[in-house]
């Protein structure tokens, strides 16, 4: 399995991504997405030796013909001999799973059981782990949970304020999310500072779509700003975020509407969406504030931001000891702006950014962007595939 590469696998409801890698080195050979599945327009695009392969895809139109396409693919490409397991992103492992699994009819039957937790990741995560079955017939298959990393969090972190039963009997608490991400990126950091990754401690701000802090201590994630469903925390491209739990009530018992309503607003209208009235995309807020003067553009970053930092100071109480503040995800990586506005409001906690490296760290640059007198502050590039291979080339290594 060493030297055998890792088919990574990351299913959406509509969408199939992949990546070919080789965990010992990284290198990736093949990476690419399926979109618009379920749809007569449905095509598969695949990134190969700097070429963009783009297809339609033949009905069904489905994951499994997204798959079979590949599996052709690499067979034309004489890549097949080269493939050791496949490596999926599961979101939701409950309590369950803190470790990468080998996919059985058990660990099936438990992510399937889990998905009332996700309904909307689990079911479509297990469609790709059951196309994956059948075009790869006799390769080994491993779920990497992105709540796995969360699950060293104590009780006081993870148990809510509702009746403790809640928690017994419901499994109602405080899973995380974006758990690969956080664990690679701290793992960067505390290389980029030569730093055992064991004794270092981080708050980490993964700012894409979906937004989550954690907080990390001593290589162990200690707390995090999602909860039992990626809704909670900070606002995100569509999601609300926390908000007074009595809103839901108001909303339903004084302005009639029904519980679907609610969960349409709360997870697809609402954020940087639902506030400036323009769209999910940071850029397109970015551009609002920089081209036009928009001020909702501008009040919408302004709430964005202040949320983010009041999240990173909060979890400051989790920490034994700081090394830094990590920003990454499509927003955090990639936005000067976003990065200004947050650390701006956390001079208290003397966190100052070099402004020609906040603008230079960024489109693929990895690095630190503080001064030299300020707390560290790090722009990491986030890699959740090369976590997948690397964790399922390792399991399997052991197993065999
Ligand atoms: P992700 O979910 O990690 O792919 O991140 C998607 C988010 O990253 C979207 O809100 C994008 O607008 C944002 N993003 C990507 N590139 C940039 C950029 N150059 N500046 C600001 N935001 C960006």
């Amino acid at each position: 399995m060493a030297k055998k590469a890792v088919l990574v696998i990351n299913c959406g409801s509509s969408s199939l991504k992949f990546s070919l890698i080789k965990p010992n080195s990284g290198e990736l050979l093949v990476s690419g997405i399926a979109e618009r599945l379920l749809s007569a327009d449905a095509f598969i695009k695949i990134n190969f030796q700097g070429d963009k392969h783009i297809h339609p895809l033949t009905a069904p139109h489905n994951h499994q013909s997204a798959l079979e396409f590949l599996v052709k693919f690499l067979y034309d490409n004489a890549l097949v001999a080269e493939l050791g397991a496949v490596g999926h992103r599961v979101v939701h492992g409950g309590e369950e799973y803190s470790q990468p699994t080998l996919i059985d009819n058990q660990v099936k039957a438990t992510i399937s059981r889990l998905a009332k937790l996700a309904p909307l990741h689990n079911p479509v995560n297990l469609i790709g782990v059951e196309a994956a079955e059948h075009a790869f017939k006799d390769l080994p298959q491993v779920a990497v949970f992105d709540t796995a990393f969360h699950q060293t969090m104590p009780s006081k972190a993870f148990i809510t304020g509702l009746p403790y039963k809640l928690y017994e009997q419901q499994g109602i608490r405080s899973y995380g999310f974006h758990g690969t991400s956080h664990y690679f990126v701290s793992k960067q950091a505390a290389k980029l500072l030569k730093k055992p990754y064991s004794e270092s401690s981080f708050i980490c701000a993964h700012l894409g779509n979906g937004c989550s802090i954690a907080a990390i201590n001593n290589g162990k994630s200690v707390d995090t700003s999602m909860g039992l469903t990626p809704l909670s925390g900070v606002i995100m491209g569509t999601r609300c975020g926390d908000i007074d739990p009595g809103i839901i009530l108001h909303l339903i018992e004084q302005l009639n509407y029904s519980p679907a309503q609610v969960s349409t607003m709360l997870n697809k209208e609402s954020g940087l969406l639902g506030i400036s009235e323009l769209s999910n995309d940071c850029r397109t807020i970015e551009d609002a504030i920089l081209n036009d003067e928009n001020l909702r553009a501008n009040l919408t970053m302004d709430i964005f931001c202040y949320r983010i930092a009041k999240s990173i100071a909060s979890f400051m109480a989790s920490l034994s000891h700081f090394d830094g503040l990590i920003f990454t995800g499509g927003i955090g990586e990639n936005s000067d702006l976003v990065r200004t506005r947050v650390v701006n409001s956390l001079k208290l906690l003397n966190i100052e950014l070099d402004p020609q490296k906040n603008i230079t760290t960024r489109f693929g640059k990895s690095g630190l962007i503080s001064t030299a007198t300020s707390q560290n502050c790090f722009v990491i590039q986030t890699n959740e595939e090369l976590v997948i291979a690397e964790q399922t080339a390792e399991l399997i290594g052991r197993e065999q």
